[in-house]
């Protein structure tokens, strides 16, 4: 269990921070090739932060050239496994060591409450980079089935430089979803944070570097999606590109690359995630928590937040009473009070985007309200249909939308009723139609009588208009960053011999 710190330690080390303002490129911090600066606040407090180095496709460029130089050599990419994973795991003992200071450093770019950093932000990602660190010298290549005569070897072999390009509402967590697979496989990296959350990414990179990562192997281009997510994107000498954001955004990816070099493309995007509550549902209490945790969590800036709550008729009051029940519970405040659930949106224009849907009609069973700063209350609102806005578009905050059916057909069937399928779940006391259920879901992950991601050792991803090209997380990420070499070898005598 993590130690938490008091508010006022938080407070306290929250003043004392050294807060990075430069990019991270070839090892060291430089600004912007062109000078400029973006401004990075608190969405808290709207108290400016940094003034951030707005990075251009010149910086673009440069890191690039210096990430290939670097896998070219093979300071990193050619280095023994075991030596890569002896420096990643160095970079986790720092960041433990480091571990309040990141957690203050997330909770005041992004808003997210301080108890979510300590508990989940940070230990998570430290836990994803062991993870992937202790996974190098643990992945065997492969020898074909061929002919005395020849020896045929399938190898894995890292695919070069790699574009990163990240959402804010995870920031340390998604560079560690793609860092760690993509470093351990040797590849060299171009990272591009969220404008909004640029800051840990940046103090991470320093990390990196102490505990010996070459210079090259880990940029970090700071600025906007148009200036330095789409030359990423566009960049000739890129060979692959994962990406976490919206649907829209990723789309624009499969332009880039098909517009260039033909790079490889992994996207994970949004979702509308189906929570499915059964007649037969056990333990109500317990549904509702899920139900809660699935909804607010995060104020829902969640990607595979169970945003909307479909439940059969017989079972529908009783578990709204409960699941209003536990909601109260998720108050909202000053995110560095560690009693704090429920901390500030990202930003001011997140933030009107989401309290825009407070007036999109449907009946408001609880919240409904905003409050200073970016702060939106849990909100729970009844819609007739499943083609009502609030049920198709993805809000992104603090919204729960229910859904009422009669029969688990109709459940299925509303469930699967939306463009996106990343995450789902069922409630439901009977085995075979939980199965069946699961089975029917059209979705990359199905959480049967509770809600959650899986954990770093199951795939991560998202059916239809949810995701492309590869999965995160568990020992399939490693795909993503690696390319399958054939190397055939003639043994015969003859050296003739053709190939068969
Ligand atoms: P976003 O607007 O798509 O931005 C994601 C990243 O793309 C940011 O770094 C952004 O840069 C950059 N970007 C924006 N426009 C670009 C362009 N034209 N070309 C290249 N890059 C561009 O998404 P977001 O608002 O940050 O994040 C929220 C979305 O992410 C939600 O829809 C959510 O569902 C999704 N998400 C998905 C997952 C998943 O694993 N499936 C996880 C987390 C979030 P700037 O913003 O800095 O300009
Ligand atoms: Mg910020």
């Amino acid at each position: 269990m993590t130690d938490l710190l008091t508010r006022g330690e938080y407070e306290a080390l929250a003043k004392a921070l050294q807060l990075p303002q430069n990019a991270f490129i070839d090892g060291s911090f430089r600004p912007a090739l062109s000078g400029k600066r973006f401004t990075s606040t608190n969405p808290a407090t709207a108290a400016v932060l940094a003034e951030v180095a707005a990075c251009g496709p010149e910086d673009v460029d440069l890191a690039v050239a210096k990430a290939r130089e670097a896998f070219d050599d093979g300071r990193w990419s050619r280095l023994a496994p075991g030596a890569r994973k002896q420096v990643l795991l160095r970079l986790t003992r720092l960041m433990e060591r480091n571990r309040h200071e990141l957690s203050v450093l997330e909770s005041l770019d992004s808003g997210k409450p301080i108890y979510d950093c300590e508990t989940v932000d940070i230990p998570e990602t430290i836990h994803c980079l062991k993870w992937h660190a202790e996974l190098i010298d643990k992945i065997y290549d492969q020898v074909a089935p061929s002919s005395d005569d020849h020896l045929a070897l399938v190898v894995r072999e890292p695919v070069g430089v790699v574009g990163l390009v990240l959402p804010w509402n995870f920031p340390l967590l998604m560079l560690a979803w793609k860092i760690g697979p993509a470093l351990a496989a040797g590849c060299s990296v171009v990272v591009k944070p969220a404008a909004e959350t640029s800051l840990t990414a940046l103090r991470l990179a320093e990390m990196a570097a102490e505990a010996g990562l070459p210079a090259g192997v880990l940029n970090i281009v700071t600025g906007s999606g148009v200036e330095v997510g789409e030359p990423l994107g566009r960049h000739p000498d890129v060979d692959m590109v994962s990406f976490t954001g919206s649907t829209a955004t990723g789309r624009r990816f499969l332009h880039y690359s098909a517009d260039s070099n033909l790079k490889e493309v992994v996207l994970e995007l949004g979702g509308k995630n189906p929570c499915i509550v059964l007649d037969d549902a056990e333990d109500l209490d317990a549904v509702a928590a899920h139900v809660v945790q699935g909804a607010f969590w995060n104020m829902g800036e969640n990607c595979s937040a169970a945003s909307r709550l479909i439940v059969q008729s017989g079972v529908k009051d009783r578990l709204l009473a409960k699941v209003r029940e536990h909601a109260r519970e998720w108050n909202i405040g000053d995110p560095l009070d560690p009693s704090v659930r429920i901390g500030a949106l990202v930003s001011q224009s997140h933030f009107e985007k989401v309290a825009s849907y407070l007036k999109a009609g449907g009946e408001v069973l609880m919240g409904g309200k905003t409050h200073h700063g970016t702060h939106v209350e849990p909100t729970i609102i009844a819609v007739p249909g499943n083609d009502h806005k609030l049920a198709q578009e993805e809000i992104f905050g603090p919204v729960l939308t229910v859904i009422e059916v009669t029969s688990f057909d109709e459940a299925i069937r509303i469930a699967n009723d939306t463009p996106y399928g990343l995450a789902a779940s069922i409630f439901t006391a009977n085995g075979k139609r939980a199965l069946r259920g699961a089975r029917m879901l059209r979705a990359g992950t199905v959480t049967v009588n509770s809600f959650g991601e899986g954990d770093i050792a199951t795939p991560f991803g998202g059916y239809k208009q949810s995701g492309f090209g590869g999965r995160d997380n568990s020992i399939h990420a490693h795909d993503q960053y690696t390319q399958l070499k054939t190397i055939w070898l003639d043994l015969s005598d003859n050296a003739d011999t053709a190939i068969d």
